[in-house]
Order: C-alpha cells, then structure tokens, then sequence
C-alpha cells in the first residue's frame, strides 16, 4: 500500500493544460500526519480537531490540545494545515457532555452540534482558541468552522479567536504571525449569504457529505436513500457551480473537503465546475493526482457546462463514457 501512495509522491497535478490543482488530504489524528509526505499533498485541508474529543475519556484539556495541534503543525512543516473547530453534538455525541444535553435529538444532523454547540458552550470554544493560538505561535494559523449557517455564527466565532489573541498580544505572548478564518460550506443557507461575510474569510471549503444531505433531505448515514444521496445529481452540481461563481473573482481560495473529492466521476465534476483544491482521504490523493494529470480542464468544463445545462437522463453513465472515450 505505501508503495502505491509513494508512485505519485513527488508529481505535482498540474493538469493536460497545465493547471495546478491543490490536493489535500483530511485528517484528524497524529497517526494521520506521516501520510502528508507518503502521499505528497499540498497540505491537509480538513483537519477534524473532534477526533481527539472522540478518542478521549473526559474532555481533553487545554495543554493536551495545544500539545496536540503543536505536534501536527510540526509535522506539516511548511505544508499548510487548515484545524476545523470541534464538530461534536448530535451523533456525534461525547458520554462526557451528554448530562448537558437537555434532550436527545430528534434530527442529530440538524441538530445541536458544532459551532452552535461551541458557541454556547463559550468555554470549550475558548479554550480551544487558546489551545490554536498557543500551538501556531509564529506561524500561520488557519481556523475553520463548522456547520456555519448564518454570518453572525461565523462572527460570533471569530470574535472568540480575536479576544483570546488581543489577550495574548496584551500579555506579550508569541502569536501566530497571522491568522486567517475559513467556514465549511455545509448548510445550504450560508450559500444565500456568503458575500456577506467573504470579505472577513480567507477560505471556503464545501463539506459536500452534509451539504448534499441537506440539499437532498437525505440522510448521509442511510443505506436505504444511499441512491438517492448522490453527488452527480443535476441538483446538487448546478448548486455547486453557484457557489463557484460566486467567489470567482473574489480573495477567497475555495475547495472541497467532502469525500466526494476523493471519488473519479466526482472529482471530474468538480474539476469541471472549477474547484481547484480538493482535500481528501490520503488513499484517494495519488489516483486523483494521475486523473487530474489526464484532463483538460477547458474541455471538462465546457462538458459540464452542456450537462448542467440539459442533464442527460444518466449523468453518472454520460461522464463515464466521456472519460472512456478519451481514455481517462
Ligand atoms: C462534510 O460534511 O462534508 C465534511 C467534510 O465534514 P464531516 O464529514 O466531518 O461532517
Ligand atoms: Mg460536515
């Protein structure tokens, strides 16, 4: 297996008409980080800090987290590492902060989880803070968080991180030399609203795993809609491309941290639609890196354009053929 992430190690993905595409890799633990240089990624594009909460038997302290995130950004070395806030709640519930939870929810996706959980629990997400602040003190330190669906959480949230770095600065602490704040792109509704707060983001990453359950009211975890939950649905592409036209033009990187990245079809839709980063499982990154170094983007995307524009009755079957054809 370490043979076949090392084939493509050291190739960038510049693509037929030498585009460079960033390829990421997700990841949640230290035993994750080795895969950085096995694989050759660009940097992690989704690090789930609730990993740590989730292995852990009480809520992990601050200098476990700050330990933590230190040994992560030391391993990443000059590789950009982007930490999401605690994405905990709902079904991802932790035994030590059930007691908290008033009610087990109906709709643990739509549930009180993530930032709506963190912001209200002011003291985990201060701590938190503390804990990034400490760990990228001279570096840059790139902060995302979850599940934002209105621009006040993402400012509530941020303001979190400022506070906790005006109270570094004032105790002459070492900060990060900058930092810069990003959202998950995965309740349908930020979408509506994104110019609103993109002048305050650095970056956007589309978790499509929620944001197409959401848009499909298909639950991601059930077998019987796994048909229906699909990410080459017309619906779910042309939403996509919205969102790219959106911050075209704008000082926004945009990617996409969903599984869906990591996947042949999909990526090539997504490639077509214009997304540029990917970051995905570290197992996926050296066949994507050989499909991106296989297409021409132009042509991809004037492809997709021509299927988003009259969906062919099988989308999924319609791509295939256009990639067999020309030996992708
Ligand atoms: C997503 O929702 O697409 C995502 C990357 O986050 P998670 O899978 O952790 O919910
Ligand atoms: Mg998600």
């Amino acid at each position: 297996k370490q043979a076949a992430y090392a084939k493509l190690r050291d190739v960038e993905p510049f693509s037929r008409d030498g585009q460079r595409v960033e390829v990421m890799i997700n990841a949640g633990l230290r035993d994750d980080m080795p895969m950085l240089s096995l694989t050759g990624a660009d940097g992690i594009g989704l690090f789930r800090t609730e990993f740590q909460f989730l292995v852990s038997a009480a809520l992990p302290r601050r200098d476990r987290q700050t330990r933590l995130y230190r040994d992560v950004l030391e391993a990443a070395g000059d590789k950009p590492v982007i930490f999401r806030t605690v994405d905990i709640g709902g079904d991802k519930s932790l035994p030590y902060l059930r007691s908290e939870t008033s009610r087990e929810d109906e709709n643990p996706a739509m549930g009180w989880r993530a930032l709506r959980l963190a912001l209200e629990r002011a003291g985990l997400l201060k701590v938190q803070a503390r804990a990034l602040l400490d760990a990228a003190a001279g570096r840059t330190l790139n902060v995302m968080f979850p599940m934002v669906a209105e621009p006040w959480e993402f400012d509530a949230a941020r303001e979190v991180f400022e506070s906790q770095l005006a109270f570094l600065k004032q105790r002459r602490r070492k900060v990060p030399e900058a930092v810069h704040y990003g959202v998950m792109l995965e309740v349908p509704a930020l979408a509506e609203v994104l110019d609103l707060i993109m002048p305050r983001l650095s970056f956007i990453s589309i978790g499509t795993n929620d944001l197409t359950q959401f848009l499909l009211a298909a639950d991601r975890a059930n077998p019987k809609l796994a048909e229906r939950y699909d990410w080459l649905s017309p619906a779910i592409l042309r939403f996509l491309r919205r969102v790219t036209e959106a911050t075209a033009g704008e000082n926004v990187a945009l990617g996409v941290c969903g599984e869906m990245g990591g996947r042949r079809l999909e990526a090539m839709a997504l490639l077509g639609l214009g997304i540029r980063r990917l970051s995905i499982t570290p197992a996926a990154v050296g066949p994507i890196k050989n499909l991106v170094r296989q297409l021409d983007l132009v042509e991809i995307g004037a492809a997709m354009a021509g299927w988003l524009a009259n969906p062919p009755a099988d989308i999924r079957a319609t791509m295939l053929q256009w990639a067999t054809e020309r030996g992708i």
